[in-house]
């Protein structure tokens, strides 16, 4: 009772509750940002509403956690269920910024704060990167820019004590974060790009308004054509349409444009089409430029070294998810989960790391680079 090493810890768990609770709220503003950065909406007005009826939620009802628990996943005006993302994305926020405390916290409050916010922009990148497939530059570029004015202020971020040193580390982060994943992206533009589906004899190709159906599978639009410049091309042996019948043509389709032949139709004013063919490419990527951004914004808060492990983290993680995949032949993740997630959650896992192992990981590929490059000081 009087052991003052009990007293001593009662303030720290203190604020490890003051920054879960803090956590949560900044879940809650993370859960509007999700919502509405993608849709180019303001982020501070209008307050909270349900998307569905428009019904603003009073302040009172307004506590991250417990309002979605007290009304059960529903709007409270007009009954339509609130998803459970927001009731996660409020959990996870708590429980990672605790976490950051308890790790962080002992060496400097306002090391811990830094982590925090860079979780907060991992978190927001995931969730939208998710649902829409994109990453905003506000949270990208805006990354980068929070990562380089972090590692300036706080300096132990980068593992350093003077600021020249960790704005160095953080710049590195940004060019080697970005630099691995464009390589990776040219690379496998060549390589992954497309997916060749192979049709066997006789089998038929249906185009409709939403999807296109392979004998095997049906494959909805919106999981194709998400990027500029995705087009869907095969040789059709032969092409029906409602009104008239193509042979031996080369077709290329995007979201605009449907080319047959020398003939370019408006795929949305087409309808039903009919193709017999060997063969169909499909674009199926799992990186864009957004990945590439993202990555620099990483690295600018985990530094070089950092950011080439993340890398890795996020690769394996990443990995073991597709394995899984296609273990268990869910279509729902095969081919449709984007890269940003697997990135920050590479992140998540080095952040987490104990700091031995993080400085013997950073030393060791000092080392491998400065045999490569002697006179590189990264
Ligand atoms: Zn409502």
């Amino acid at each position: 009772m009087f052991d003052p090493a009990v007293w001593a810890a009662v303030p720290f768990h203190f604020w490890s509750f003051v920054l879960f609770v803090f956590g949560t709220m900044v879940g809650s503003f993370l859960n509007v940002v999700i919502h509405r950065m993608p849709r180019n909406e303001s982020i501070v007005s209008p307050p909270s509403h349900c998307p569905h009826c428009q019904y603003a939620i009073p302040w009172y009802l307004n506590l991250p956690l417990f309002t979605w628990l007290f009304l059960r996943g529903k709007c409270r005006n007009c009954q339509a269920p609130i998803s459970i993302r927001y009731f996660l994305v409020e959990l996870l926020t708590g429980a990672l910024f605790l976490a950051a405390w308890l790790k962080y916290g002992e060496v400097s409050a306002l090391l811990a704060l830094c982590v925090c916010l860079f979780l907060a922009i991992l978190l927001a990148a995931s969730f939208i990167d998710i649902e829409h497939f994109i990453i905003p530059d506000e949270l990208t570029i805006g990354g980068i820019v929070v990562g380089l004015l972090a590692s300036l202020a706080v300096p132990r971020l980068q593992h350093v004590m003077d600021r020249s040193a960790s704005m160095r580390t953080s710049f590195f982060g940004v060019i080697i974060g970005a630099g691995v994943i464009y390589a990776i992206l040219r690379l496998g533009k060549m390589a992954f790009g497309r997916q060749k589906f192979e049709i066997p004899e006789g089998g038929l190709v249906h185009f409709n308004e939403t999807s296109l159906t392979l004998p095997d599978q049906e494959i909805p639009y919106e999981d194709i054509f998400y990027r500029d410049g995705d087009v869907i091309r095969f040789h059709a042996k032969t092409l029906e349409l409602p009104e008239i019948c193509h042979w031996n043509v080369d077709v290329a389709m995007t979201a605009k444009e449907l080319k047959i032949g020398e003939i370019v139709l408006d795929p949305a004013t087409v309808g039903m089409m009919v193709v017999n063919t060997d063969s169909i490419a499909i674009p199926r990527e799992a990186m864009g430029f957004g990945d590439v951004k993202f990555m620099a914004a990483i690295g600018a808060f985990v530094g070089g070294p950092g950011s080439v492990i993340c890398l890795m983290l996020g690769s394996v993680v990443g990995a073991i998810i597709s394995v899984g995949a296609l273990i268990l032949k869910s279509k729902e993740v095969q081919g449709k989960v984007p890269f940003g997630p697997y990135l920050a959650l590479g992140a998540v896992v080095w952040m987490f790391l104990p700091f031995e192992w993080q400085r013997e990981a950073a030393y060791s590929l000092y080392d491998l680079v400065h045999l490569i490059v002697p006179s590189l000081k990264w």
